[in-house]
């Protein structure tokens, strides 16, 4: 028979359905009436299938001592109304089947709770605990309401390279691609195995991309508004509960949009995503606000219910100057807002999220639209309660002359770049995006603390392994 999932099961099959399921088992309870309790989870909810095994069941003797936890079953029975409160049905079951044993003395059993770093270094128990799989579940929620979003608005979904040659951040961040295989290498002068990072793409210097932004802006000057959605590498050397080695980015660049139409785009972006995970995965959310962080739910609905607050970085700094705090990091105009300063501003002062736009040219990367002013670009970053920084995003720098100048001040060799400037000397035209990271929104959603947790395998400097 085909095997049905449990979350479906628990939620609307018929008492009386003759049902074959199979999942991980949570917890064993036996009876003195001659019956097994078994509770058996499948990752497809929260909440596990109460199994009653009777002891007539046939092999049950042989069987039913190896049902520990964490071994995995194939279950055939009748559902029936539960007596209990906890759940609307269970399952009687006629045969089972153990797929495979957990040995009970080895088992890191969950009697108590680990904590999440303990759980990171044991790859196949943590996605099947309650967190976990709660955390797989929104993100998998939140990847389908990205491309919902885009699709319904009519942007197109484009893949951008994720080996390049460019730095789009300029900030040295970037992983070098190498290749042992250079047929010539050895012609060149290297010896067996040296490596050479500056050529060592076929000859070439090429790095992990840190952003698809640059290529995003050539296809959204032609085929109109695009978004790119994949994995992001930075070398990041800081263990910070914010930022991983490898991260997934989902950037939208849209011709003709100018900056107050990105930050609308971002805001309504944000609040789509939080609206479908409330509606498909309440339970899972309800869980996070019980469990992980009891704000979770009320900081939702305050960012739905609010229009994000534009600040301009000129009136931020005035705030935090006006604050009457002593800043670990001291405020002046031209610095890089800092972590206690993005937190005393949503989380203190507005209360909510708010987007700060125009900031000093001298933070931020050459491809940001400069302003009459002189002194500052027309870029934002939207900042959340708790998290900081999710996105950031600017109007690009559609002249040609304004942009030439941007990067030879920025150190960078414009003839690298004529691919890019190209678009500027070519029907060239305002436009716009930004870049919200994945694992950020995560956090936001969920209330996890670190950004190692709310990825499947984080890589951070001290693990790729798993
Ligand atoms: P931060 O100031 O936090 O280092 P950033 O300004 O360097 O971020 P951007 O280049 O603006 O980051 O990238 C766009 C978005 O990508 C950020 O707003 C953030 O949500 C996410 N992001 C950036 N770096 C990382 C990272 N190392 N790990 C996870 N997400 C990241
Ligand atoms: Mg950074
Ligand atoms: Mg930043
Ligand atoms: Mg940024």
């Amino acid at each position: 028979a085909a095997l049905s999932r449990i979350a479906p099961l628990l939620k609307s099959a018929a008492p009386g359905t003759t049902v074959t399921t199979a999942g991980w088992v949570r917890t064993r309870r036996d009876s003195k009436q001659g019956f097994s309790f078994v509770e058996l989870n499948d990752g497809s909810c929260m909440a596990n299938l109460q199994l009653v095994i009777d002891s007539g069941v046939p092999g049950y003797a042989d069987v039913i001592k190896h049902v520990t936890t964490g071994s995995s079953l194939r279950v055939s029975g009748e559902l029936k109304e539960s007596p209990g409160a906890n759940q609307r049905v269970e399952l009687h079951v006629q045969s089972l089947e153990l797929l495979g044993e957990a040995d009970a003395d080895k088992y890191p059993l969950q009697k108590k709770r680990h904590s999440f770093e303990f759980l990171r270094e044991i790859a196949h128990l943590r996605p099947r605990t309650n967190t976990f799989g709660a955390i797989a579940r929104v993100r998998n929620c939140v990847c389908r309401a990205i491309h919902d979003f885009f699709q319904q608005r009519d942007f197109l979904h484009v893949q951008t390279p994720l080996i390049t040659t460019s730095d789009c951040e300029g900030a040295g961040e970037m992983f070098t691609v190498t290749t042992l295989l250079d047929p010539d290498r050895e012609a060149k002068g290297f010896k067996p195995g040296e490596i050479d990072y500056s050529h060592d793409f076929f000859g070439k210097k090429a790095s992990l991309t840190v952003s698809g932004q640059l290529e995003g802006e050539i296809f959204a000057c032609a085929v109109g508004p695009i978004y790119t959605f994949g994995p992001t590498f930075r070398a990041e050397n800081s263990n910070t509960t914010r930022h991983l080695a490898e991260f997934w980015m989902i950037e939208p660049e849209a011709p003709f949009y100018e900056l107050v139409d990105d930050m609308q785009l971002a805001e309504d972006f944000i609040k789509f995503v939080i609206r479908a995970c409330l509606e498909h995965c309440a339970e899972d959310m309800q869980f996070f606000n019980d469990r992980i962080d009891n704000t979770v739910l009320s900081t939702m609905q305050n960012i739905l219910d609010h229009q994000f607050k534009r600040v301009s970085y000129t009136e931020a700094v005035a705030l935090l100057e006006k604050s009457g705090k002593t800043w670990e990091y001291p405020v002046a105009w031209g610095i890089n807002l800092q972590a206690e300063h993005e937190r005393w501003l949503t989380e203190d002062h507005f209360k909510q999220p708010i987007i700060v736009y125009d900031y000093p040219r001298t933070l931020k990367p050459f491809y940001m639209y400069c302003n009459d002013d002189g002194k500052t670009v027309r870029a934002m970053d939207v900042l959340v309660p708790r998290v900081g920084e999710i996105i950031g995003g600017s109007q690009r720098e559609h002249r040609l002359d304004v942009l030439e100048s941007r990067l030879a001040e920025s150190g960078l060799d414009p003839a690298a770049y004529w691919w890019y400037l190209d678009l500027r000397r070519y029907g060239s035209v305002p436009h716009s995006g930004f870049g919200l990271g994945l694992e950020r929104m995560i956090l936001l959603l969920t209330g996890m603390q670190n950004i190692r947790d709310v990825i499947p395998f984080p890589r951070t400097p001290k693990n790729a392994e798993f």
